[in-house]
């Protein structure tokens, strides 16, 4: 019996006794049988077995309760019950044996687990260990960014290598996680703590070497990337490394895009990683700090104006955010006033949300107006000074601006020799391989990847990053064992969006139904975005962490805790 498998029978059997303490508190049903084993054997098959831990997995598998109550008892009963979830006092009151009998389903199952990991280690052994076989390596996979495509690339090249070491992997990046950005938002909005948006790409890699460091240089002819990597002084010059490579991919995803505009580059935020939001959410309290103390009503008020160009996702979502969050902290500010706060976002078309349907959009622009997000649509942000911004043919006095308005592919690329369009990104053809030079590949946000089947460009999503990372892994194998490439095609699955409070755009499409489209809005689509995105976030253990902050945010206010020295 394989590693996996082991854990699963091992979850599955601790899963069902912990079950019998729901099905003791309670009422009996098959969907909770259904789930407390599901849950178990989930549980087993994320966690490391360590002999004797029955503490630490006591609290783990209690903590888990607490989301699973929240998720199951308080949203999914109601919604299947014909009725909407409601966070009242009252209803909390009667949620609170459930909440009880899921902490102790979950402490039992942490028990029961590892009782069962300590006994099977007893009868048949530590768990089987990956074969590592001594060969030596004929071909040298090297990876450029550990992003959406460059993650998954390496974690679609590891299933198809399985027990294969002829054929290495590794992958560069400049930081040592994977940012998961559909949730960044809510790291700027203060609903999520950053490091559970972040996957340790050591930890969810397995038998891909990492380095963490900077790509400096490609050079094409000798096939070497050059890395600025803080921990080696390999090469001689201090943190100068080379890699390498036979086979190499592009995955440096995209940068904010100024246009050129060096005022606004200087004064604006970014809004593309961690530390972005990070700076972001601790501007906004810095600036509520400052106006709590301000006499001067102008003065309070452009402290209190918060600027987001750009109404796309990523601008539309800040906005909400930020909207939530800055109302949401009013009450620790008695001295400040709900009409001082403007949260503006400005936008270059006469609609937000382009990637949506027109109905949609509008439904996402009256919900935030009615909740106090002001609308600038037919306008550009030509200038931006320490407190204000200019805007065609007037001002808005603010110290805060973020940027989302424009994106290009990672500058970086500019010094290899490929073939790149006007934006920048590099041309692939229909099997991602960079034309004319063998063993050079591109995905997501850095390339301009044609789908095969509709010769359209493929958008700079998530989604189509990690359709593009399965099949280049694929091409790349073909490509080693001299089999024909696949040629690249993707129909988009939809769109979500999350506007403020509760509250979403989804648009999905139907599978096997042509165009035909699912819209849906409001509170429906809302659980619909957590649910999806949940599931999409990887590792079990990020998503225990940020259900759990889900959970804390429906009872406390928004922390307002600045974490970093904005001097
Ligand atoms: C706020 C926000 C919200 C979003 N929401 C969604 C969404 O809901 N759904 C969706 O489908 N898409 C969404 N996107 C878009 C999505 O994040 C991108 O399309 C996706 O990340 C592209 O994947 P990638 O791997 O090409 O680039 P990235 O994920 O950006 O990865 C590039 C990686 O390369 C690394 N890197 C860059 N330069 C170097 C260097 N010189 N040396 C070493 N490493 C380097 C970076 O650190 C990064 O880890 C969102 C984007 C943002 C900013």
């Amino acid at each position: 019996m394989n590693r996996m498998s082991r854990r699963c029978l091992i979850g599955i059997l601790g899963g069902f006794i912990a079950t019998m303490v729901l099905v003791a508190t309670l009422h009996y049903s098959t969907v909770n049988l259904f789930l407390g084993v599901l849950v178990g054997a989930v549980y087993s098959a994320g966690i490391r077995p360590t002999r004797w831990a029955y503490v630490d997995n006591l609290m783990a598998g209690a903590s888990l309760g607490i989301p699973l109550w929240g998720l199951i008892s308080v949203i999914a009963v109601p919604i299947m019950a014909g009725q909407r979830p409601e966070w009242s006092a009252e209803q909390m009151r009667q949620h609170f044996p459930a909440l009880v009998a899921w902490v102790v389903y979950g402490a039992t199952l942490g028990i029961a687990i590892q009782g069962l990991q300590d006994l099977a280690a007893l009868f048949f052994g530590p768990e089987p260990e990956s074969p590592v076989s001594p060969v030596s390596v004929k071909n040298r996979i090297v990876i450029l960014g550990g992003g959406f495509a460059g993650m998954h690339t390496a974690e679609c090249l590891e299933k198809r290598l399985r027990t294969d070491f002829s054929t290495s992997i590794t992958l560069v990046n400049v930081t040592n996680a994977l940012l998961f950005t559909p949730m960044l938002a809510e790291v700027a909005g203060s609903s999520l703590e950053p490091s559970h948006i972040s996957t340790p790409l050591r930890s969810a890699l397995h038998r891909t070497e990492f380095i963490r460091g900077m790509v400096r240089e490609v050079d094409l002819e000798k096939r070497l990337v050059t890395l600025d990597s803080s921990d080696s002084t390999a090469d001689g010059a201090a943190g100068l490394r080379s890699v390498p490579y036979d086979q190499l991919v592009f995955a440096l995803g995209s940068v904010s895009n100024y246009f050129g505009m060096a005022n606004i580059e200087k004064r604006a935020f970014n809004f593309k990683s961690l530390l972005d939001a990070i700076r972001i959410r601790n501007h906004v309290i810095e600036m509520f700090e400052r106006a709590d103390r301000e006499p001067d009503a102008h003065l309070r008020s452009s402290l209190l104006t918060f600027v987001i160009a750009g109404g796309g996702f990523a601008g539309v979502e800040l906005a909400g955010a930020l909207n939530d969050f800055a109302r949401g902290i009013l009450v620790d500010y008695p001295t400040l006033h709900p009409q001082e706060l403007n949260v503006v976002l400005v936008h270059s078309r006469d609609r937000i949300l382009p990637e949506l349907s027109e109905s949609l959009a509008r439904y996402a622009q009256e919900k935030m107006e009615l909740r106090g997000v002001t609308f600038r649509l037919n306008t550009r942000i030509t200038d931006a000074g320490d407190d204000v911004v200019s805007i065609g043919g007037g001002e808005i006095r603010t110290k805060t601006l973020v940027w989302t308005a424009g994106t290009a592919p990672n500058p970086l690329l500019q010094s290899v020799a490929i073939e790149k369009d006007k934006r920048g990104a590099v041309i692939v053809n229909d099997n991602l391989a960079v034309p004319g030079h063998t063993g050079l590949w591109a995905i997501g946000d850095c390339a301009a990847v044609k789908d095969a089947m509709t010769g359209q460009l493929c958008p700079p999503t998530a989604q189509f990053a990690l359709r593009e990372a399965e099949v280049l892994a694929g091409n790349i194998i073909a490509g080693i064992n001299g089999r024909p490439a696949r040629a690249f095609h993707f129909d988009s699955l939809g769109a979500l969006c999350v506007v403020g409070h509760q509250t979403a755009c989804a648009e999905l499409r139907v599978p096997f139904a042509g165009k035909t489209v699912w819209r849906f809005s409001g509170l429906f689509a809302w659980i619909l975005w957590r649910s999806i995105y949940l599931l999409k976030l990887p590792g079990l253990e990020r998503k225990i962490r940020v259900l759990m902050d889900w959970n804390i945010e429906l009872f406390f206010p928004r922390d307002i805790v600045q974490t970093v020295d904005l001097k």
